[in-house]
């Protein structure tokens, strides 16, 4: 089989990859140094979409419109764009083996990779119900959300099974963008979950209770307290039931799991230092291993701002630590250093009419403010976290861009707080006067 040699190999053709190239394209690399492998057919474009637009009854979102790096506002990279480069796109194309040792990937195919440095952004993947054995979760119908063919097939599914009944296992981010836009296609929705509320990794009861009133009011059920132990199916093998551990039986044609995801670090194993479940970096993204590094959802790295190591599943960070590690990179070529990644935590989602951000470490007391009315035309909230007398985190739903600003500003520089009480009656007006 053959072998292909490459400078630079970034192993994963997701967010970071995206980010990757754009930022050696930005620092210069020539033609024929930089080759993206990656499982997936299409080049590098927004995950986040898959869970939102991408899933919408009209106006949906499609390639080649969601490439990288449109999410933040960047140019957006076409397969074309990569092809202008001399930048490789190796798509469709699984790596079943990495040798750090001799700096070699191989693929399902046989086919080998050399590289002088490797970026490992290999993401995440979906942790199945059938990994816990539960009785029939391999029925169809039940889908599972992380790349763009899971999306393609769910689509197929809304459209076979039009105005048909939606059961969502799982009440995270997934769950709640799912829950949203299968309304959104009109089917009949119910989500179900084992927690108090939901998003409580998260949200707290204050901030949830907003959001699943808003879901109650636009038509969502929501089942609390209880896990699906089984699924029901068909003749063809069609899910028809969820059955849940209090009992319950619902109807379902469609299911969604939305249950975490676990960063693929398999490859590596025992080759490379991990840490809390990914692949242990420095502030440069550098692994213990001499020029690998990793990025984006499998690192866990220094997060300076609260000198802890931490893993984050969030797009911000997969774009920003694939930026870091190729100026880093660069950087060592040329015998210079850069400042090491200080990271303020930032994540977001949306559904239906509503959007929210949170900056920061969600850790201590906690303060509502602002109106979180399911019931009002406008709700408008947030929330302050406060440790050890200073804002720590902050969320805000519906903000403007410049207030959102405000509170990521609170958040980075650790506003002190005199006292919780006036800081829930100015709300957001504290953070906008920082
Ligand atoms: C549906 C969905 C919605 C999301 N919404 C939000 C959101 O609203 N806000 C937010 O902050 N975050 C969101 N996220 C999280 C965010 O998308 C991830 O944190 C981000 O994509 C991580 O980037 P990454 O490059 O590390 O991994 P990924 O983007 O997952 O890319 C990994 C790539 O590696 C490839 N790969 C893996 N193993 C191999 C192999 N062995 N060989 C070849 N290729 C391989 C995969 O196919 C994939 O292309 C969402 C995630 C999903 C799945």
């Amino acid at each position: 089989m053959a072998e292909k040699h490459f400078k630079y190999v970034v192993l994963g053709g997701g967010v970071a990859a995206g980010y990757a190239a754009r930022e050696f394209a930005k620092q210069g690399v020539k033609p024929g140094e930089l080759a993206i492998i990656s499982k997936e057919a299409v080049a590098p474009y927004e995950r986040p979409a898959l869970s939102k637009a991408y899933l919408f009854p009209e106006g949906a979102a499609r390639l080649p419109g969601f490439h990288v790096c449109v999410g933040s506002g960047g140019e957006r990279l076409p397969p074309e764009w990569y092809a202008e480069k001399g930048i490789e796109l190796i798509l469709n194309t699984e790596i079943v083996k990495a040798d750090l040792a001799s700096k070699t990937l191989t693929s399902a195919s046989g086919a080998s990779f050399k590289y002088d440095i490797l970026i490992i952004a290999t993401g995440s993947t979906v942790i199945r119900l059938s990994d816990f054995g539960v009785q029939g979760a391999d029925s169809k119908n039940i889908f599972y959300l992380r790349e763009i063919d899971d999306a393609d097939k769910l689509v197929e599914a809304i459209k076979a099974k039009k105005n048909g009944k939606a059961v969502i296992v799982g009440g995270g981010y997934i769950g709640l963008e799912l829950s949203a836009v299968m309304k959104i296609n009109n089917f009949d929705v119910t989500m179900v979950y084992p927690e108090p509320w939901c998003m409580p990794r998260l949200f707290t009861a204050g901030i949830a209770a907003f959001y699943e009133g808003y879901y109650a009011k636009k038509g969502v059920k929501i089942i609390k307290g209880t896990v699906a132990v089984g699924f029901d199916s068909d003749a063809n093998g069609e899910v028809k039931a969820v059955k849940l551990k209090d009992g319950r039986v619902l109807d379902a044609d469609i299911v969604v799991v939305g249950v975490g995801g676990r960063p693929l670090t398999k490859l590596f194993k025992g080759q490379v230092e991990e840490e809390k479940g990914g692949i242990k970096t420095d502030g440069f993204f550098r692994t213990n291993v001499p020029d690998v590094y990793a990025v984006g959802d499998v690192a866990t790295f220094p997060m300076k701002l609260y000198n802890e190591m931490r893993r984050v599943e969030h797009v911000d960070h997969a774009r920003k630590s694939a930026e870091q590690a190729v100026k880093a990179i660069k950087a060592s070529e040329e015998g210079k250093t850069i400042d090491e990644y200080d990271y303020l935590p930032y994540f977001y989602s949306r559904s239906f009419d509503l959007s929210w951000q949170f900056y920061g470490d969600n850790v201590g007391d906690t303060v509502l403010f602002g109106d979180s009315d399911p019931a009002s035309p406008k709700p408008k909230f947030g929330s302050y976290w406060i440790k050890d007398g200073k804002i720590v985190g902050a969320f805000l739903e519906s903000g403007t861009p410049d207030e959102n600003k405000a509170i990521a500003k609170v958040a980075r520089i650790q506003t002190p707080v005199e006292s919780l009480d006036q800081l829930t009656k100015e709300g957001l007006t504290f953070a906008c006067k920082i």
